[in-house]
């Protein structure tokens, strides 16, 4: 696929998160707070752009990741739950969480989305 459009692309994109997520790491205070006004309105906006492509139908579903016309949509959007989870939901959490907590979800989700 590297070699489609879509390949550079997305190597395109992942890239530049690599190197975003590096900098603001590995660079200083300073560096790393010009890296924040400058490049985080960017990701923001382009985050909510592809949420506006899954914005919920009246009945709260997405249409976008419906797979075929007479099915129902998924619910929540896998684009949502993606943002949600990656976003709004920490590590941080107390060590003395049940078994069946949102951190373990969170966990066996993150393993799904890495395949
Ligand atoms: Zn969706």
């Amino acid at each position: 696929m590297s070699g489609s459009i879509f390949g550079h692309m997305e190597s395109s994109l992942r890239g530049y998160l690599s190197d975003l997520s590096d900098q603001a790491r590995d660079d200083g205070d300073v560096a790393a707070a010009q890296l924040a006004r400058a490049e985080l309105p960017r990701v923001v906006a382009a985050l909510g752009a592809l949420l506006d492509e899954h914005r919920p139908d009246s009945d709260g579903r997405c249409p976008t990741c419906r797979t075929r016309l007479f099915t129902r949509a998924p619910s929540p959007c896998r684009a949502y739950l993606t943002a949600h989870l990656c976003l709004l939901i920490n590590d941080d959490s107390p060590v003395d969480e049940p078994a069946d907590s949102t951190l373990d979800y969170v966990d066996s989700y993150r393993e799904y989305l890495a395949g």
